[in-house]
């Protein structure tokens, strides 16, 4: 039995991909140290998988950025404002990632969407009808050679061409039927490309396959594959699906002429039965080690599947379930952590160190009885300490009356108006503020004990009050007290509440540079002592505006956090909903009179099939929300914000979260969702996002009045706030201060009108 790894993470266990590039981006290094700084990376990468005895290591899973803009730089889908940069290759590709301003041009970046259900993000390619797909990139081949040079044969991993076109973006009269031709002629030059350099096997990455599909769908998936395994020489194609099963396609994976087809055994409900209707002489390469959560694998479970699978397959690779992309990568630099917790945990590298001693054991005589197989049974017979029942009482007695807030909307909406007197076009921010570099060494002096708490506070009032100045001075209507004391939205909430456990380099890259360090939910869940209190009042007390208070919603903190795998999803949710909950009426108590409660992460997690949409999910995530803020007077105002406005199908939901105000990103969606709000007499008031944050670029007062102006097509103008598409901190002063006044000026210039 061999093993196979998908994808590995490519930031560096110490991020030193995001330095390097963000040191790039400064102009303080030159294109070459980047490049070093990669390929060195690269090499650790494939090193440190063939030392674990990993057979089919990837290659071209690497990225400055993202898979899937290089997949479209590979096959020349280039917008041309891009291309009027006249830039360099690999500015082009920044350009593109991250929008240009400068002496070359002002462009906007590709639009950015949520990588299927994980927290990744990827660039949506555009298709211009100009656009000629052709193969015009050399990546995976030089990423192929690059290892080979280093004595290791990879299998090239590259984004499947029926996914790459679907994520694709038209901008002019072209549809998918008129290029994908030419996509699969580009695709079938690459398989050339690898058999005159001698490699195995491909690896097609094509998740895509476990959405519902339709007619149209399976009908250009066998189209293109036809075309592309006729070309296909003696390299094998390995067909790589994962976050889900292939229900809708099994019998065209079965009957096309893959080579090796992947399957995921860990999130596809119905793998099990799939992979009996699959060609048995084709190799198996099954998902069974988790690439997206950090628990130790269950051997025994895994035995059993592998057992189930062999009665079938003639040959079965041992494969993690996606790409490690979404796993931190490695225990040993958890230091602080106590060994208690550590033994129950898995990252990228440990989870290579599963794969073989699953190889281990499945090559040896009498499985069970291996050393490493009774170790793991031992694990998970123990326990692990992490109840509390106090919190599970209080969510076994909850009911209907404790999800409904009273009185309703309408009334609250009314009761609002008179008591905030706000003008028309509210303006707000959604609540950090740029998180400065003297802003994260204070926090850093104080976790390595170098200041005291009092200094640590102090330093974090006089950024509060500076915040607050700085906002009355541009002349914001709802004022936010800025997040200095947050590190991470989700992180902050996990190590104030009881039940979570953290780490200290678990990083998991979110989109281009930004990484993530998710909290990990070890046990019940429970509120110990007020959260935001203290800095919400502080700010209140400086200003006569009104001061909102800024928590992270239960969905969201779950969503961005790694889950228990013990209990149900819906049951872990109620709970942190329950401390949120407290912490809402506690900010309410103390004079805060606006509370958001953030569900950035609500729509990421929907399940990829609408079957599975209300009973897996939306039938408990929206009473959690609804559990938050039940509990509190009419005259306190509810906002809640959503990063990504693709919620247009679960429109009637987010209604019924029962906010009083929304804000979303929508400037970089084209603003879709604006029509479905007026389609679905959407009642909470709304705040569409009326700049991009995730760029530099400083938006025009032109730019947002129009914006506005597209906004209020469609949305009456007592429902409308001016905001900002999302929280300020990842940005720098030097955009926010005049990106923000422009906002103000836009929102006054619509007043007058
Ligand atoms: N309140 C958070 C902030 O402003 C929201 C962040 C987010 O939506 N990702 O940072
Ligand atoms: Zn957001």
């Amino acid at each position: 039995m061999k093993t196979s790894v998908i994808g590995y993470p490519r930031i560096g266990k110490d991020r030193e991909l995001k330095f390097a590039s963000e040191k790039y981006f400064r102009n303080e290094i030159t294109e070459d140290e980047l490049l070093e700084t990669a390929k060195a990376l690269r090499l650790s990468h494939w090193r440190v998988q063939k030392a674990n005895g990993i057979d089919y290591i990837s290659s071209n899973d690497f990225s400055f950025y993202d898979n899937v803009l290089d997949t479209a730089i590979l096959i020349n889908a280039v917008p041309r404002r891009y291309r009027e940069l006249n830039l360099s290759e690999l500015d082009t590709y920044f350009a593109m990632a991250k929008g240009y301003q400068g002496e070359n041009g002002d462009v906007k970046a590709l639009a950015m969407k949520k990588w299927f259900n994980t927290n990744y993000h990827y660039m949506v390619p555009e298709i211009e009808d100009d656009t000629e797909i052709s193969l015009s990139g050399t990546k995976p081949f030089d990423e192929f050679s690059e290892a080979e040079k280093n004595g290791i044969k990879t299998k090239p991993d590259i984004i499947g061409a029926f996914t790459f076109l679907k994520l694709c973006r038209f901008t002019g009269n072209k549809k998918t039927a008129d290029i994908s031709d030419s996509v699969a002629k580009a695709y079938c030059e690459m398989l050339k490309k690898f058999n005159d350099l001698g490699a195995e096997w491909v690896q097609f990455d094509e998740p895509y396959l476990v959405r519902d599909l339709g007619d149209d769908d399976r009908s250009l998936f066998v189209d293109l594959y036809k075309k592309i395994l006729s070309q296909k020489g003696s390299v094998k194609v390995l067909i790589q699906t994962y976050f889900g099963d292939v229900r809708d396609c099994c019998d065209e994976i079965s009957t096309l002429d893959f080579d090796g087809v992947g399957i995921d055994f860990v999130e596809g409900k119905m793998s099990l039965e799939i992979a009996d209707k699959i060609d048995s002489n084709k190799v198996l390469f099954a998902g069974v080690v988790n690439g997206k959560n950090i628990w130790k694998n269950s051997y025994e479970k895994t035995l059993s599947i592998i057992s189930r699978l062999e009665k079938h397959f003639g040959e079965i690779v041992l494969s993690t379930s996606c790409s490690l992309l979404h796993s931190p990568y490695t225990l040993k630099s958890e230091t602080e952590l106590d060994e208690t917790y550590i033994k129950h945990l898995a990252f990228a590298e440990e989870k290579l160190g599963e794969l073989s001693d699953l190889k281990r054991i499945l090559s040896s005589e009498n499985p069970s009885q291996t050393e490493e197989y009774k170790e793991n049974v031992e694990l998970f017979e123990e326990d692990r300490d992490c109840d509390n029942i106090e919190v599970q009482e209080k969510t076994a007695a909850l009911s209907e009356k404790d999800f409904e807030r009273l009185p309703e909307f309408a009334v609250r909406e009314k009761i609002q108006k008179s008591v905030f007197n706000l003008p028309v076009f509210p303006t707000t921010t959604i609540g950090s503020f740029p998180q400065t570099v003297d802003v994260r060494q204070n926090r850093a002096k104080f976790r390595r004990g170098e200041i005291s708490a009092e200094e640590y506070e102090t330093f974090n009032k006089k950024k509060i009050k500076d915040c607050v100045e700085l906002q009355e001075k541009i002349g914001l209507d709802v004022l936010v007290h800025g997040e200095f004391e947050r590190n991470d939205m989700v992180e902050y909430f996990g190590e104030c509440l009881d039940g979570f456990i953290f780490t200290s380099k678990a990083w998991v890259q979110s989109y281009g540079t930004r990484c993530v360090k998710p909290p990990i939910v070890w046990g019940d869940v429970s509120r110990a002592k007020p959260m935001t209190v203290k800095w919400s009042v502080y700010a209140q007390s400086l200003t006569e505006k009104t001061m909102k208070g800024m928590l992270t919603g239960p969905v969201t903190i779950l969503n961005w956090s790694f889950p228990r795998e013990d209990i149900s999803l819906k049951e872990c949710a109620y709970q942190i909903a329950l401390a949120i909950r407290e912490e809402v009426l506690d900010l309410e108590a103390n004079g805060i009179r606006i509370i958001q409660v953030d569900e950035a992460a609500l729509r990421e997690k929907l399940p990829l099939r609408k079957s599975d949409w209300k009973s897996d999910y939306l039938d408990w995530a929206i009473p959690a929300f609804r559990l938050v803020h039940s509990g509190v007077k009419a005259e306190t105002q509810i906002h809640t914000h959503m990063c990504y406005s693709e919620f247009t199908d679960i429109i009637k939901d987010i209604d019924n979260m029962d906010a009083d105000v929304i804000t979303f990103e929508a400037s970089r969606s084209d603003l879709t969702i604006l029509d479905s709000l007026k389609e679905n007499n959407f009642r909470t008031q709304v705040g569409p996002g009326v700049y991009d944050i995730h760029s530099p670029r400083i938006p025009s007062v032109d730019e947002i009045v129009s914006a506005v102006e597209k906004m209020l097509k469609k949305i009456p103008k007592e429902k409308l706030w001016i905001n900002p598409d999302c929280g300020l901190k990842t940005r720098g002063n030097e955009e926010t201060l005049p990106s923000l006044e422009n906002l103000v000026k836009a929102a006054n210039i619509m007043r007058q009108r």
